[in-house]
């Protein structure tokens, strides 16, 4: 099922998509999921095939179209590709550019929004700490400015795609406590003091790299900040509700593959004497998640129209989030249930889609702040 949104420009985007993933990402997704890296080469065959610039303006080196396009994307390549991690980790850019793009310079687009768009350069967002990543208002890590830089000490964590990235659009606190004394800076590979410290282990998306980054007197040019001094903590709550929607897309992604493997296998597995299919109870649970995805995909592309057509939906886009993620939780659980003992062995792929899906309800934003905003919206 499309979104209700979907015209024939989301069709070609599909299209455009699931070529690339058929040819470069699924023969080869769950090794990569295993070996816990893809090839860094996918993100100039991601560039060079069009895939990385869906939903960018042309002006700044996209290919044109909006949030609907982004979501569409990455449900072909999550269908198709097969590997979350991957999908994850190549889309990086998507949480790394939007505020480039939104507030910064010509200069600064064509210095780090085409690049990456290209497939040349690989960015990503850093705003959580060790210290904390809910509470980004209280965020610690500091920027002194000297002459014509920032000096930049402090730690990052969980920055997804941080250990291979080129710029690290990073929220640092140049100014005062609280919320108006952030700014964002885009940090460059290379700059001393900027250290890996840490690649992260994790319970899923494996393919994707997840990185510990210190600063240490790191010296970054007054001309890498993006927008006013002080002025970033509306520019990340903006960003945050893209990604917000941009994640429970991939849930609704992540549920429907997870949904069409638990089909193709209870019809075919026999059990007293007829497929699993045969049992009213399966039934049942196949219609159940049915339901549950196609209401999680109504809400998600309602959101998403409401948000392009400019109105103000912080609140909607967080149901959103967590309606898609609690669907996401329920429907790999019953797809792992459904495969029996098959569904617990690593090699079947609805084992790794349950790992996966675990980090949607703590991943931008957790489930508790997503009410937190719900709340605030609806005025109590
Ligand atoms: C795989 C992965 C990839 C990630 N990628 C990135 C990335 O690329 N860039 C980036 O910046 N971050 C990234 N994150 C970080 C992610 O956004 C944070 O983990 C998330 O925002 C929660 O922050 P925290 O982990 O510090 O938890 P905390 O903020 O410490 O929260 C801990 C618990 O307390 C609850 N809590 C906190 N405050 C409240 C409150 N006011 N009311 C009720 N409950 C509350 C939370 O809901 C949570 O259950 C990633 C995380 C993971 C796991």
């Amino acid at each position: 099922m499309a979104y209700l949104f979907e015209t024939e420009e989301h069709a070609a985007v599909r299209q455009i998509v699931k070529r690339f993933a058929a040819t470069h990402v699924a023969p080869r997704g769950a090794e990569w999921e295993e070996n816990e890296e893809f090839p860094i080469e996918l993100y100039r065959q991601a560039g060079a095939a069009g895939v990385t610039g869906i939903g960018y303006p042309e002006a700044v080196g996209g290919a044109g179209g909006d949030l609907g396009h982004v979501l569409v994307a990455s449900e072909e390549m999550i269908l198709v590709g097969r590997s979350v991690g991957t999908t994850v980790g190549l889309g990086s850019h998507g949480i790394a550019l939007p505020p480039i793009v939104r507030f910064g310079t010509p200069e600064q687009h064509a210095r780090f929004v085409a690049p990456a768009l290209r497939g040349d350069k690989i960015a990503a967002l850093a705003v959580t700490e060790p210290g904390g990543g809910s509470d980004v208002a209280n965020l610690a890590t500091r920027a002194v400015r000297d002459g014509d830089d920032y000096v930049v000490t402090g730690a990052k964590t969980f920055i997804t795609s941080g250990c291979r990235a080129d710029l690290v659009t990073c929220a640092v606190r140049t100014g005062g406590p609280g919320h108006g004394g952030i700014s964002l800076l885009v940090i460059e590979r290379g700059t001393p003091g900027f250290e890996v410290s840490k690649k992260l282990r994790k319970t899923g998306w494996w393919a994707s790299d997840t990185a510990e980054l210190t600063f240490t007197d790191c010296r970054v040019p007054v001309a890498n900040r993006i927008g006013p001094e002080h002025g970033a903590f509306a520019m990340i709550m903006m960003n945050f509700a893209g990604e917000r929607l941009m994640l429970a897309g991939q849930c609704v992604a992540i549920a429907e593959l997870a949904y069409r493997e638990a089909v193709a296998y209870a019809q075919q597995r026999t059990a007293f004497g007829k497929t699993l299919t045969g049992f009213q109870v399966t039934r049942h649970k196949l219609a159940e998640m049915a339901t549950r995805i196609a209401a999680a995909r109504a809400l998600v592309g309602e959101c998403t129209t409401r948000v392009l057509r400019g109105e103000q939906a912080a609140g909607l886009a967080a149901m959103a989030k967590n309606t898609a993620t609690d669907m996401c939780s329920f429907v790999v659980d019953h797809a792992v249930q459904i495969h029996g003992g098959y569904g617990y062995m690593r090699e079947v792929l609805v084992e790794r889609l349950y790992r996966d899906a675990r980090l949607y309800p703590i991943g931008g934003g957790t489930r508790e702040i997503m009410n937190e905003i719900v709340a605030k919206a609806e005025g109590y």
